[in-house]
């Protein structure tokens, strides 16, 4: 699960993480008040406006109807009601959402850490990962951080280092070491980073994160060292220990057709084909994906159906996947091993009576107990639905209908 900004400095923050301070506002008024809260408590009268959306690239990205970055100073505070509301409401696009971008509700005011005339800040890059090829969690890290480490990991890889940590003994002393070193730090500045390093992996681990990516920490000029970005991931499956962090959860930041397939126990993947498919196991779906392709189609998403197939779990399927108008044709492809075949088959005939628009054609291949009383059934319904039993029948059956 992706969280704000603002949400995964709070968690870094409990962990004894060094973070830039800010709050968060929905509006113009709120920022001022918070930008004055925010000097009274530390002073600062330089202001960093941060759009608050679950993507990253905010600020080189354009908020379309006002031109203004995602992330951007006010240089005291009376400038930052005009900038909140230069991205407040408005739609922002960057490099890592679609040409429509996302609309933004919250901004974050913080301190500007840079400070006004900080001559010499640095900016570093920091992530910590699970690295499944060996098991073991990885802590990536670059000097050269900011908004282009994409183009520093493709011209100078070198610039990346890796620091792999085995999850069963934790990140020791001098690995901690060994990253300040490899960026260079000395002094306070290489005690600050191994401190950094050190609550930054226990957070990791504490709040069951899937991924940190911490771009940039920043080194001040005068050597301290704190998180100015936070893009946090959390485990959705071990959301049941933390009910906070579960409460963070922004379904707005979410694919629509995909939280109404969550709401009803499916789970549904959008993709970027034309064929929509129906299918009991992960596994199952993943193979009938793979036959969609090798036949020259596309699939359009991925979705399991689950154990329990019945009338109006297919009915809800089907209404999930038709909300994609890229779709041309649907594939069900249901292994009746504990479901018995002709109860599926049963249940999409009374889907698609229900339903009454379907407009695509349906393939059906159906396997398992029952297989052929269930291919009589949708033979003998009268619609428009064709039914396979093997799962190349099925593929050629759906290049047929596309062709
Ligand atoms: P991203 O573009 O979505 O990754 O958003 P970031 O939080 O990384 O901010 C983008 C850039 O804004 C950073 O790389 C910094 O260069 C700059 N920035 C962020 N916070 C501050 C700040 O407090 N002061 C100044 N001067 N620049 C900042
Ligand atoms: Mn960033």
């Amino acid at each position: 699960m992706n969280i704000h900004e603002y949400q995964g400095k709070s968690i870094l923050k409990s962990f004894g993480v060094a973070i830039q301070n800010g709050y968060v506002a929905d509006n113009p008024e709120k920022a001022h008040e918070v930008a004055l809260k925010l000097t009274e408590e530390t002073g600062t009268s330089w202001f960093v406006v941060k759009a608050q959306i679950h993507a990253g690239g905010r600020g080189k990205g354009t908020v379309t109807e006002t031109g203004s970055h995602g992330v951007v100073l006010a240089k005291g505070l009376d400038q930052v009601k005009d900038k909140a509301a230069g991205i407040l409401g408005g739609h922002l696009v960057t490099a890592q959402t679609n040409a429509t971008g996302k609309q933004v509700s919250k901004v974050l005011i913080a301190e500007d850490v840079y400070g006004p005339g900080d001559s010499d800040p640095s900016e570093i890059y920091m992530s910590v990962l699970l690295d499944r090829g060996n098991g073991c969690n990885i802590i990536m890290y670059s000097p050269q951080g900011g908004m282009d480490i994409e183009a520093v990991a493709e011209e100078t890889p070198e610039l990346i280092f890796k620091e792999s940590i085995d999850p069963a003994v934790g990140l020791q002393g001098f690995q901690a070491r060994r990253i300040a070193f490899n960026l260079g730090l000395s002094g306070k500045a290489f005690k600050e980073m191994t401190k950094f390093v050190a609550a930054l992996y226990r957070a990791y681990v504490g709040c069951d994160a899937t991924m940190f990516e911490i771009n940039p920490v920043l080194k001040t000029s005068t050597d301290t060292v704190i998180a100015v970005d936070a893009k946090v991931s959390l485990d959705a499956n071990a959301l049941y220990r933390h009910p906070d962090y579960a409460a963070m959860r922004d379904t707005s930041e979410e694919d629509a057709t995909e939280v109404e397939a969550d709401a009803a126990g499916l789970n549904y993947v959008k993709l970027e084909g034309n064929v929509g498919c129906m299918v009991n196991g992960a596994g199952l779906a993943m193979a009938t994906m793979d036959i969609i392709k090798l036949s020259g189609g596309e699939p359009a998403n991925f979705l399991d159906v689950g154990g329990t197939a019945d009338a109006a779990r297919v009915e809800t399927a089907f209404r999930i996947i038709l909300k994609d108008p890229s779709v041309k044709a649907i594939l069900v492809n249901i292994f009746g091993g504990i479901v018995r075949c002709d109860r599926v088959a049963q249940g999409v005939v009374d889907a698609y009576r229900n339903m009454g628009n379907i407009d695509v054609p349906i393939i059906v291949r159906l396997q398992g107990t029952n297989a052929e009383q269930a291919k009589k059934l949708i033979d003998e319904s009268g619609l428009e639905v064709r039914s396979v039993i093997l799962l190349q029948e099925a593929a050629d059956a759906v290049a047929d209908v596309l062709a």
